[in-house]
């Protein structure tokens, strides 16, 4: 049998429930389970507020945008963003006519705040940053420099579901925090995403602009009976970006094991930890101190990436790159030789295996096959 990178596993029985809750009320859309699980995500991440949207896309996206707005920032303004990244990340930033200035990498496949500072210009208004594969490499330092300069921050969180740092959950510091609940994401539906502003004014704000600008608290204060429902007044030119009853009923079953899901991730981790750390080609991606790794994703690091990728192909194991830097690809090739780090991880790192549905006996197949190939 194939063993495939990502596999999503769904509580399919609890979902179908929560789902016919929404079916047999009539309520599929924005608005009653969407309202369940905001507060339910607020409860677990400790976080001020919480947006469930359509995707982590849609989440980036405002996220930029109505912090542009607030702030005041002119086209052509710089946010710095990583180049190892999936594209939605720094497509974003470009949504909005600001650029992406891309800074490198450190060893933790993060941004690495020294060149962070370095990349700083008198347009620079934000930095974004990613915590790849779950990890929070050196989040802290860039919350310091984003504090010394007055930035603005932006947590790209898409795989960070359940990661802690130092016993919680980070995010607190940054002016908003992008989750996605993809399918492939450690806390899958089928597509949705959530985005929490610091600010419960910006977040009030989102909520107009998500669906289509339309602010419907000019009927609600006016209208009891339900006589003025259309007459909403329309605020801003806003997008279809809610989230909707059925993909957050998924997600409110999915929460609950959250926490143990991401445990066997990390003992998954641990398995392929002790198989692989003794070989002098493969170097597993460290985990930063004080950081237990939603785990979202395994990478290693090593000279013999391709070789390696042909290897597990032939076997029925399909491993992953995470990412192609992203100055590789036409629409940022502007930055191309901006970020050498970035540049030469890229072509060395794989990302193995992780999801629930894999044993200890898959894991160590994988690593034996490794092993055997490039022993001696
Ligand atoms: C998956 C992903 C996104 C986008 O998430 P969607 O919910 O699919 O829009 C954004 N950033 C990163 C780093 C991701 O991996």
């Amino acid at each position: 049998m194939a063993t495939q990178l990502f596999v999503p596993s769904y509580r399919t029985e609890e979902c179908l429930e929560q789902i016919r809750e929404c079916l047999d009320t009539g309520w599929t859309g924005v608005g009653y389970k969407t309202i369940e699980f905001e507060n339910e995500w607020k409860k677990y991440t400790g976080l001020n507020n919480a947006h469930f949207l359509n995707s982590a896309t849609a989440g980036l996206h405002l996220a930029v945008k109505i912090l542009k707005e607030y702030c005041g920032w002119q086209d052509g303004d710089e946010i710095i963003s990583t180049p190892l990244t999936f594209v939605s990340t720094n497509h974003a930033i470009l949504y909005e006519k600001l650029k992406p200035v891309f800074a490198d990498v450190d060893e933790h496949l993060c941004l690495d705040p020294q060149d962070v500072e370095r990349k700083i210009t008198f347009r620079t208004r934000a930095v974004m940053f990613v915590g790849l594969g779950g990890n929070t490499g050196r989040y802290p330092e860039i919350v310091s420099l984003c504090k010394k300069y007055n930035l603005k921050l932006i947590l790209d969180a898409a795989h960070m579901a359940g990661t802690h740092l130092n016993g919680a959950i980070p995010g607190k510091e940054a002016d908003a925090v992008v989750y996605s609940f993809h399918s492939v994401k450690n806390l899958p539906t089928a597509d949705a995403g959530v985005v929490s502003f610091a600010s419960d004014e910006l977040d009030s704000i989102c909520r107009k602009y998500s669906w289509l600008g339309i602010n419907k608290d000019t009927y609600s204060r006016t209208d009891t009976g339900g006589t003025y429902k259309w007459k909403y007044d329309v605020e801003y030119l806003g997008y279809k970006y809610h989230g909707n009853s059925i993909m957050a009923a998924i997600a409110l079953v999915q929460l609950k094991y959250l926490d143990q899901d991401n445990e066997y991730r990390r003992k998954i981790a641990s398995w392929y930890n002790a198989s692989l750390s003794e070989l002098d080609y493969i170097k597993p991606i460290p985990v930063a101190p004080g950081c237990e790794s939603s785990t979202h994703l395994y990478i290693v690091e090593t000279d013999k990436r391709d070789e390696l990728l042909e290897l597990l192909n032939n076997n029925q194991i399909y491993p992953g790159v995470h990412y192609r830097d992203n100055t590789e690809y036409n629409i940022y090739s502007y930055a191309r030789g901006d970020c050498p780090n970035a540049a030469e991880k890229s072509a060395r790192i794989l990302s193995l295996p992780v999801h629930l549905k894999l044993t200890q006996a898959d894991i160590d197949n994988i690593s034996n096959i490794i092993t055997n190939k490039f022993k001696r």
